[in-house]
């Protein structure tokens, strides 16, 4: 059973460990940015009241998101656990989901802090390309498709997050650093985390969550 929470800075590459943590421990993958932003596609009204907030790189209002997640843990795939990217991304996130999880009796198993210098953030960010069909992630340079702006996996039409243009990226590192960065001595205290560096390889990064979490 393995409650886990995934902190790290935007472009940390939380998202391409996520996949991969979710698969090995066989827990759901839940990223309340995807969430997010599958409301907004789809229109709803929580899709409404996020976008203004996600457009500008500003955090959504807690209470907004506080609700999605209790409602996505009540979901029958997290009776084995789950692995949360993205939340709780304020203090006041984390302190409403410790009494959360109080309540219903569980304890998080760790969480898995993602280090990574900035200066090598911005260039990871810019370029980031997503498929808007499969929601698979590539990267211009680095992990580039088969053919540009087409996903190897389904065929789908590559696009960049309307959130990670230059401008946008450079104001959710500020939030971040205001609002969550702080979550890294919260959990401290509470000797719940694990630090792991992210500037290594893809492959690295996860054998060293790995040896973390353990077989
Ligand atoms: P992400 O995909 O995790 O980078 O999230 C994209 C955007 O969704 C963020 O910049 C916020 O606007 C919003 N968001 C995601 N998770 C949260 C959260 N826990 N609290 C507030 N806003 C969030």
């Amino acid at each position: 059973m393995k409650r886990l929470v995934l902190l790290g800075p935007p472009g940390a590459g939380k998202g391409t460990q996520a996949v991969k943590i979710a698969a090995r421990y066989e827990i759901p993958y839940i990223s309340t940015g995807d969430i997010l932003r599958r409301n907004i596609k789809e229109g709803t009204a929580l899709g409404k009241k996020a976008q203004e907030y996600m457009d500008h790189g500003e955090l959504v209002p807690d209470d907004l998101v506080i609700a999605l997640v209790e409602d996505r843990l009540t979901w029958e795939d997290c009776n084995n656990g789950f692995l949360l990217d993205g939340f709780p991304r304020t203090i006041y996130q984390a302190e409403s989901f410790d009494k959360y999880l109080a309540q219903k009796d569980m304890k998080l198993s760790v969480v898995l802090n993602i280090r990574v210098p900035e200066e090598i953030l911005l260039p990871r960010i810019i370029g980031r390309r997503v498929c808007k069909t499969c929601g698979a992630t590539y990267h211009v340079s680095s992990m580039p498709p088969k053919a540009e702006g087409v996903c190897d996996l389904c065929g789908g039409e590559l696009h960049q997050r309307a959130d990670d243009a230059e401008e946008t990226v450079l104001n959710r590192f500020k939030v971040y650093q205001a609002q969550t960065a702080p979550l890294i001595d919260y959990y401290e205290t509470a000797d719940e985390i694990a630090h792991i560096d992210g500037a290594a390889s893809q492959d690295a990064v996860f054998d060293a969550i790995v040896d973390i979490l353990g077989a």
